[in-house]
């Protein structure tokens, strides 16, 4: 069963569709003109509710089956952000928002999904509801848990949810998933060093913070090498090394360091935490000093549960002859809280051999609309077949 026909009339509109909301990339919660295009376009497919405003700026669709003899109902989820990147295609249809640019691909998933939605109305060939959710601030904001915390999977009575993300390097038109832990929890912090300023040539009266900083950063390094499994995954990376003085003379009072801790284990995340905190305390006293950490929870580990996996890999070799198994990304994705409140699987569907997510020089591949949105629309016929 490849792509099916009518998806494939429709490549040229989700094309102009996909192209539009590039060309328009707004970021987090203010994906305003995104979320009010999308609800206006599920209205016009005919959609039976069309609610907007969850999760702030999230926007559900409910579309009802010709049947519904069981019940049953199915979220699919797509992403409506952009990044703070400027953008550096050169395409036609390139940001026209200036330090704001669709380089994670959420224009193609919200294109393909609202493709699949129109699909889905037309045809209506299923025995349950489709509920498609589009949701903001996937990059850093959480809108996948804004969504949640708004009560998106009681409301509409969601049983199982499906995503979807594009990956370059792998094919267009082809898929590839895994059970499991997917992708990684990401966590940030921030560490704050103290010591005691002073003159660069008088060393002995100040606690220099820059070399407390310097030992530091190395020891954080052995949480990865000496206290992680080696067999599992983690990264630790200090991101922001900043001085409280520019000077070349002066031995600054502060230093700030800023980094982020992703594994692919709720039990490494904990130790990843843990180890974090006592090796800053514990070097910050060896040299006199004093540390401040603040560490932030973000989105957890995308967890894919194993049955919707096995069903999800089967819909996407109908698609497209076969599923592949997909790599550890450690990379985060807000997708996993929803996963954490019902089973479902995420996939990623193959963007070629373009730059990668989050690279100003990165396209969404349009030529990867009939495969996805036919994935989309697959799940629904074949999780809810009619009789
Ligand atoms: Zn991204
Ligand atoms: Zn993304």
């Amino acid at each position: 069963m490849p792509v099916k026909n009518r998806l494939a009339e429709l490549h040229e509109e989700i094309t102009a569709w996909r192209r539009d909301l590039h060309a328009h990339p707004e970021l987090l919660y203010e994906t305003h003109r995104t979320s009010a295009f999308v609800a206006e376009q599920l209205k016009a497919f005919g959609c039976d509710e069309v609610v907007t405003g969850i999760g702030r700026t999230g926007v559900v669709g409910v579309i009802r089956g010709r049947k519904d003899t069981q019940g049953r109902v199915i979220g699919l989820r797509a992403d409506m952000d952009a990044l703070p990147i400027v953008e550096e295609t050169g395409l036609p249809y390139a940001s026209q928002n200036p330090g704001a640019m669709h380089a994670c691909g959420h224009d193609g998933h919200t294109a393909m999904l609202l493709g699949a939605a129109k699909y889905i109305a037309e045809t209506r060939n299923f025995d349950g509801t489709a509920v498609v959710i589009f949701q903001p601030a996937e990059e850093g904001g959480a809108g996948g848990k804004a969504m949640c915390d708004d009560g998106v999977m009681e409301r509409f009575g969601i049983q199982e949810v499906y995503g979807m993300h594009n990956w370059p390097g792998i094919e267009v038109g082809t898929f590839a998933i895994r059970p499991g832990p997917f992708f990684a929890s990401a966590d940030h912090f921030q560490i704050e060093l103290e010591g005691k300023g002073g003159h660069a040539a008088k060393p002995h009266e100040t606690i220099d913070t820059t070399l407390m900083a310097s030992h530091l950063v190395v020891a954080l390094q052995s949480i990865v090498s000496r206290n992680a499994n080696p067999v599992e995954q983690i990264v630790v990376s200090i991101t922001s090394f900043e001085t409280s003085s520019t000077a070349f003379n002066v031995i600054p009072q502060k230093v700030v360091l800023k980094g982020t801790i992703r594994t692919l284990k709720p039990e490494l995340r904990d130790l990843g935490e843990k180890r974090l905190k006592e090796i800053t305390e514990g070097t910050s006293a060896t040299f006199g000093g004093q540390a401040k950490v603040k560490y932030y929870r973000n989105y957890p580990v995308m967890v894919n549960w194993a049955e919707q996996t096995d069903f999800a890999a089967a819909v996407a070799a109908s698609v497209a002859g076969e599923c592949r198994e997909a790599p550890l990304i450690m990379g985060g994705e807000d997708f996993s809280f929803m996963l954490e409140e019902r089973p479902g699987a995420y996939i990623l569907v193959g963007n070629g051999d373009t730059a990668m997510v989050h690279h100003a020089e990165y396209n969404f591949s349009d030529e990867a609309i009939p495969a996805g949105c036919s994935w989309w629309a697959e799940i629904v016929e074949q999780r809810m077949p009619v009789g």
